[in-house]
């Protein structure tokens, strides 16, 4: 088990910066997820941390040491690909294995570890195959079990489980947090998959352009995000986010002049307003409090229905329980006129020009 710590990390590829600027401390045992859009640059500060690509300043610390300069192979670090480039002609424990032989480990040594890799994963039945005659979720497991015969300190994934269909995805995400957890080495786990961040990580690094825009634990991240990137990268359906004048009213605070009882509005200002679908309240009546809403489009995922459409504050996604007693979700068709409520507690306010969220939001 160790720490790993980011210190002012900077790297460009010619002149084009890549990374800004990191600084990133990850405890002992910690599951880390780095989450952002492609060409983010998650691969980039992976490869660095596992010493695969030089950087322009900052230091790398592994537990308190400074390995900055260490060879990939000095690092006690185990990468693990997407790709997982399998040698063909070689069986599951061949594969397995190869690393430690060509480093000369002892013969029984890296047979007592194979054995303990191949239960570990429930490989063992599939031993002397060849990848050929495996399916992706085994031969993602052969991947994983040339990591853990390492025994790293750190294991670094390089969005393992994309090439996987989403059944196994889901199945895998499970089976190698619950690894995480038996070995106790400490992960850093890159993916641009946000559902795979939210259920597997202990705490999210949300990167953008380089730029760390969060970190917290997943929960901090969905709730408080700290600005409107992050409130759009996490959550599908995306949150709502209006843009329009907040202003405390007459009586009650006002949207667009429309009616948000609860909400916290001070003075008159433009926001962006935020809105998760889940948070929106959805009635065929009308009443003081609420807004019309004309259905556009019906989307029915099985657990959750959604109805696009439109408010005079504009567009918006409203979740509604398809299994409700009233059974809206099976009867609205596009069309149609609603009436809505925000939930005001649920509200996300941001500064449209800086995107930061406000403090009172
Ligand atoms: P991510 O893994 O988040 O999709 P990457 O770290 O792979 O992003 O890439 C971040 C940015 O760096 C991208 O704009 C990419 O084009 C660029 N990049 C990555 N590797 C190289 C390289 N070897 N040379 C030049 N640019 C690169
Ligand atoms: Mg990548």
């Amino acid at each position: 088990m160790a720490t790993v710590t980011l210190e002012g990390i900077r790297k460009s590829y010619g002149r084009v910066e890549i990374i800004p600027s990191i600084d990133l401390e990850i405890a002992s045992g910690e599951f880390i997820a780095l989450v952002g859009p492609s060409g983010s640059g998650k691969s980039t500060l992976l490869r660095v941390i596992a010493g695969l690509e030089e950087i322009d300043a900052g230091r790398i610390l592994l537990d308190g040491k400074d390995i900055t300069t260490a060879e990939p192979s000095e690092r006690e670090m185990a990468m693990v690909f997407q790709s997982y480039a399998l040698y063909p002609h070689m069986t599951v424990a061949e594969n397995m294995v190869f690393a430690l032989r060509m480093r000369g480990a002892d013969p029984a040594e890296i047979d007592r570890r194979l054995t303990a890799a191949l239960k570990m994963l429930g490989m063992t039945d599939y031993a002397g195959r060849k990848p050929g005659q495996l399916s992706g979720g085994q031969r993602q497991r052969v991947a994983m079990g040339r990591a853990i015969v390492r025994q790293p300190q750190v294991f670094l994934f390089d969005e393992p489980l994309s090439n996987l269909d989403a059944k196994l995805r889901a199945a895998t995400r499970l089976e190698l947090r619950a690894l995480h957890d038996q070995l106790g080495a400490t992960s850093i786990f890159v993916t641009h998959d946000q559902i795979e961040a939210m259920t597997m990580a202990d705490r999210i690094v949300l990167l953008d352009h380089g730029r760390i825009q969060q970190i917290g634990t997943p929960q901090q991240i969905y709730r408080e995000p700290r600005n409107r990137f992050v409130a759009s990268f996490i959550g599908s359906p995306e949150i709502n986010m209006l843009r329009g004048v907040l202003a405390p009213g007459a009586g009650h605070p006002t949207f667009e002049g429309l009616p948000l009882p609860g909400a916290r509005a001070t003075a008159e200002r433009q926001v962006d307003l935020g809105i998760r679908p889940e948070h929106v309240s959805v009635w065929t009546e009308a009443a003081p409090d609420r807004w019309p809403f004309e259905v556009e489009a019906v989307e029915f995922t099985g657990h959750d229905a959604f109805l696009l459409g439109r408010t005079p504050a504009g567009r918006i996604t409203v979740r509604v329980d398809p299994d409700s007693e009233n059974g809206l979700a099976d009867r609205v068709t596009a069309g149609q006129r609603l009436h809505v409520q925000l939930q005001a507690r649920h509200i996300l306010l941001f500064d449209p020009e800086t995107g930061l969220r406000l403090a009172d939001g």
